[in-house]
């Protein structure tokens, strides 16, 4: 059995994912890398083995069931062991009002943004309670607050977390966290700003505009670094919370003496 930790980590193409995957293997962790996009996918790949890490990419739909087992069954073959998931993938659109949202856009939301997280779970879950290991939910402050015109997004994140909280009273052996990762400089940042202008009440859409131009927006790396040790320190007693990933514990996880 290797001594490396392992952590398969959703969404991780670009973005936050990516960001989350390269801050994992740099504090030593093995990744396993999934999302549909296998040429970014494979580059992030090469570039953690390029820096003596360890990584294994797998192209595939989060909400296909056969992905999660995928992710699953490369973590055994290459790295002898799952210890977290981060479940990170997400889509933001439809961005729409609930009066004219589109119910196949809002189920396919769904399947990626809650179904998705649910599979990975799923498929880690018994080497995660043999090592005591880690669900890791990527959340939004939108999941607490709604947002005009984000409504499939702001619900499949509040059920995100009630799927954090279930997971965490079904399974004691286990550590489920949902983080809120800020407001971070990614992809989806880009959709909302050339897609939200139609439906989004104009001050909503001038805030995400200006928190680009202003360049308030996070880089990746910052909340990556912290979802990171969330992924591979966070304490048992949190099980079931919803953290942000600026709150000073969190922090505190990445700089303990191990
Ligand atoms: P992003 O740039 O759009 O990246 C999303 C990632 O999810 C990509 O790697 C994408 O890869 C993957 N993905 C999308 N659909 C998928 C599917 N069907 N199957 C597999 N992978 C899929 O988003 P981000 O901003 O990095 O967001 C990461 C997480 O942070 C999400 O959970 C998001 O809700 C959350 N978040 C972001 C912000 C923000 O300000 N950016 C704020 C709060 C919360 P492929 O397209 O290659 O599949």
């Amino acid at each position: 059995m290797s001594d490396t930790p392992c952590v398969i980590v959703s969404g991780a193409s670009r973005g936050l994912g990516a960001a989350i995957a390269r801050a994992l293997a740099q504090i030593g962790a093995a990744v396993v890398v999934t999302a549909r996009s296998a040429v970014p996918l494979d580059a992030l790949v090469s570039d953690i083995r390029a820096a003596d890490g360890q990584a294994f990419a797998i192209a595939g739909d989060i909400s296909d069931p056969t992905t999660a087992q995928r992710c699953v069954n490369a973590a055994l073959d290459n790295f002898g062991r799952v210890d977290a998931v981060v479940n990170n993938a997400a889509i933001i659109e439809p961005i729409a009002r609930l009066a004219d949202v589109d119910a196949e856009a809002w189920r396919r939301l769904f399947d990626v943004n809650v179904l998705g997280a649910v599979l990975l779970a799923q498929a880690a879950l018994p080497q995660l309670r043999e090592r005591g290991g880690r669900v890791i939910n990527v959340s939004s402050g939108a999941a607490v607050r709604p947002i005009r015109a984000w409504g499939a997004y702001c619900a499949s994140k509040a059920a995100l977390n009630m799927f954090n909280a279930a997971l965490a009273a079904e399974e004691p052996q286990i550590t489920a966290i949902a983080v809120r990762p800020g407001v971070i400089d990614t992809p989806m940042q880009d959709v909302i700003r050339k897609r939200g202008a139609d439906a989004m009440p104009p001050e909503d859409y001038a805030r995400f505009l200006s928190l680009h131009e202003a360049r308030q927006l996070l880089p990746p790396a910052k909340p990556g670094q912290a979802i990171a040790a969330l992924a591979l320190y966070a304490p048992r007693a949190w099980s079931g919370e919803f953290v942000s990933w600026d709150e000073p514990r969190v922090a505190a996880l990445g700089t303990e003496a191990r």
